[in-house]
């Protein structure tokens, strides 16, 4: 399931290819995934792109007179093609045309990116679903109420707004297991089942514990380990990802998914629990 450092890769990337572009053609092969009616649909042609950002765990494509919003879910991805390429079958597809003015040049870690499409060349946005639980939702512009889950968000898990003030008082307002705790998007917006286990192994916290367990410089370490848990994958990520965004890259991870492993900072070997979704953790230096 793509998570916060997976979606940020995904939206810096996308904004700078596509920004600017208008949508010149949408194909909707599997109609379960799009909520929006055909008219709807249709009416997204001619639209121009303004912007790529990303709020949680879900993508917003920002149109000039809408926002068009992507929850992954589990296994929903996306993917950049030149039109007509032989590629997995998308779910739904656009064509976005080339945009003209003067060359644009992304700031930052995209400058100079060899895979960003020429200016002038169309470009398709593949969004890849085989297990149709994500979903794309049309809304107003700036405007993501009726998108389910959106309204109950809490603050972006890297965002400005999250200090550590902010932590510690919205903790409180949470008990519960710490794992839990990480995945309760209304508590911190962002964080899934594989990262919740990597900041849990970072902080050395047992997914188990209950917050009301913790003492003040414990909640200061689990906010310290989220944010530089999220802070190193993306920096992997943004050297690994680019430009098979449609691959979901986790090879990186300490813990999660190591159950049976040797802990890489202690030694011991790593637990694995739970069936459908694991939590893997270290019980020797997780306290
Ligand atoms: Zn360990």
């Amino acid at each position: 399931m793509p998570e916060l450092p997976d979606l940020a890769i995904l939206a810096d990337a996308f904004d700078a290819a596509l920004a600017g572009r208008a949508i010149t053609e949408i194909r909707v092969v599997d109609p379960l995934v799009l909520r929006a009616t055909p008219a709807q649909a249709e009416a997204l042609v001619g639209e121009t792109l303004d912007s790529v950002g990303r709020r949680g765990k879900l993508i917003v494509l920002r149109l000039r007179t809408r926002d068009l919003w992507a929850a992954p879910m589990l296994s929903g991805r996306f993917g950049l093609a030149v039109p007509g390429a032989a590629k997995p079958k998308a779910a739904v597809a656009l064509r976005l045309g080339g945009r003209g003015g003067r060359p644009r040049r992304p700031a930052g870690w995209l400058a100079g990116a060899p895979w960003l499409p020429p200016d002038h060349e169309p470009i398709e946005l593949r969004y890849l679903d085989p297990t149709r639980m994500g979903k794309l939702y049309v809304a107003p512009t700036g405007d993501p109420r009726e998108v389910p889950g959106i309204p109950e968000l809490g603050p972006d898990a890297d965002g400005p707004a999250l200090t550590l003030e902010a932590w510690q008082a919205r903790i409180r307002r949470h008990p519960g297991e710490l794992k839990a705790l990480l995945r309760n998007q209304a508590f911190v917006a962002g964080i899934g089942n594989a990262y919740s286990d990597e900041i849990l192994w970072e902080a050395r916290l047992n997914p188990f514990r209950r917050r009301s367990s913790l003492a003040a410089e414990e909640v200061a370490t689990l906010f310290a380990a989220t944010r530089t848990t999220l802070a190193d994958a993306i920096d992997i990520l943004r050297r690994r990802v680019p430009p098979t965004f449609e691959t979901q890259v986790r090879d990186h991870l300490k813990v999660h998914l190591r159950g049976g492993e040797a802990c890489a900072r202690c030694g011991a070997t790593i637990s694995q629990v739970g069936s459908r979704e694991v939590t893997s953790y270290c019980r020797s230096c997780q306290r």
